[in-house]
């Protein structure tokens, strides 16, 4: 008996008789005596349908409508599991994000949650209510809703959970929770049982996709303990928790791979100090994430920096770079999307050294060239070619997790 938050990804609500399973699983969970909060997505495809929508309009939609237009998904799931569940002897009320009081800055499309104020669950669920919580969105000061990026569902069950002190927050989703690798590359990719928050937050932004990585910052801050697990058994999941002493037995605990990835060169940039800062503040003042930088030894004081942004990010870029560009004196911009990366995580890594060259030495027997790396304690990450990914993961696969 508890306070248990829920939530549920799109496959999982994604027709009507999806639904319905829901509606019994969250049932079965109430009549068990804990009181239910339940996150939902919207059904699978509707938010990318939205977006296609907005676009057939206007090639650049106002981003408060656009945010305004996408939450509609999340508000169809609600109201119909509300109604399954009042199909039964249960009584349930859907909230959107702004009913729910999930707060938020004001960076549409990308908004950040700030506060919950949770008084308004916290009395329906005294009154005996199971509560539905529309996932991905919240509203600003000014009463504007906002959503968090895409995936971000798994963010406001996070935040729910913590603010409510939930017992537990559980993901469900198509699959039987993290794998080792991504099972449709490696078939022989294995379930992992217990991860540390440390480790899923490099995995969820290095592209294991199963959970939203704010969600995994969120739930690491607070403490909430995750479990993820499939709507389509029964079957345990993943649980994602603090990191415990037999942890680091383990070197490599996954290895991910991003598609979603560009890789921007600026040349001849002036080695002095306060140019790196004007560069890489102009793309973080657009909520640009920039990863893996590098610079090259200066010539005749100029130096070349590559890095990589999600190619969702790429056009933004450019334009920020048209205009700072001009203002510093560089000379050329060059970009190239066709590239990925691939990297592996562990916390074991904190205590066994060598991992990078194994890492390298696997990528040099498969041919690939690699284009960029980075590491930090608990990872190591190579950009290659985008045909190479496959290749790349299966290889750095077979080397580090036992079969
Ligand atoms: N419906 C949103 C999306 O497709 C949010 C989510 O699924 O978590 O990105
Ligand atoms: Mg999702």
């Amino acid at each position: 008996m508890g306070l248990i938050v829920q939530k549920y990804g799109g496959t999982s609500v994604a027709d009507v008789d999806r639904v319905k399973v829901v509606a019994q699983r969250v049932i079965k969970n109430k009549e068990a005596g804990n009181d239910m909060v339940v996150v939902v997505s919207a059904p699978a495809g509707m938010t990318d349908e939205l977006i296609e929508l907005a676009h057939e309009i206007t090639d650049e939609p106002p981003a408060r409508e656009m945010d305004m237009l996408l939450a509609t998904g999340e508000q169809h799931s609600i109201a119909l599991l509300a109604m399954a569940i009042c199909n039964s002897k249960h009584c349930a009320i859907s909230l959107t994000g702004y009913q729910a009081g999930i707060r938020t800055d004001n960076v549409h499309s990308k908004a950040r949650i700030t506060e919950v104020q949770a008084e308004r669950i916290t009395k329906m669920l005294d009154e005996g209510n199971i509560v539905i919580v529309a996932g991905f969105q919240g509203s600003t000061d000014d009463d504007a809703i906002t959503t968090l990026s895409r995936g971000g569902s798994d963010t406001s069950a996070v935040a729910l959970a913590s603010a409510l002190e939930a017992d537990v927050c559980e993901i469900y989703t198509d699959v039987d929770g993290v794998y080792t690798a991504d099972p449709r590359i490696v078939p022989e990719a294995k379930k992992i049982d217990t991860i540390s928050y440390e480790e899923m937050l490099e995995m969820a932004s290095l592209g294991a996709k199963v959970l939203h990585s704010r969600a995994v910052e969120f739930a690491g801050k607070y403490n909430v303990p995750l479990h993820v697990r499939s709507s389509f058994n029964e079957n345990q999941g993943t649980i994602v928790t603090k990191e415990g002493e037999a942890m680091e037995g383990v070197v490599v605990r996954g290895v991910t791979h991003d598609k979603n990835q560009a890789k921007m060169s600026i040349f001849g940039v002036p080695d002095r100090p306060g140019i790196a800062y004007s560069i890489f503040k102009a793309l973080a003042s657009a909520e640009i994430n920039v990863d893996m930088i590098v610079q090259t030894v200066s010539k005749n004081e100029k130096a070349d920096i590559s890095f990589t942004v999600s190619k969702s990010d790429l056009r933004d870029a450019l334009e920020i770079f048209k205009k700072v560009g001009e203002n510093i004196g560089i000379t050329d911009i060059a970009y190239d999307e066709d590239v990925a990366k691939v990297s592996v995580v562990g916390i074991g890594m904190k205590s066994h050294s060598g991992v990078a060259a194994e890492m390298f030495e696997v990528l040099a027997e498969e041919d690939i060239n690699i284009q960029m790396i980075s590491t930090s304690e608990i990872k190591i990450s190579c950009v290659v070619k985008t045909e190479d990914t496959e290749k790349a993961v299966k290889a750095i696969h077979r080397k580090f997790i036992p079969s």
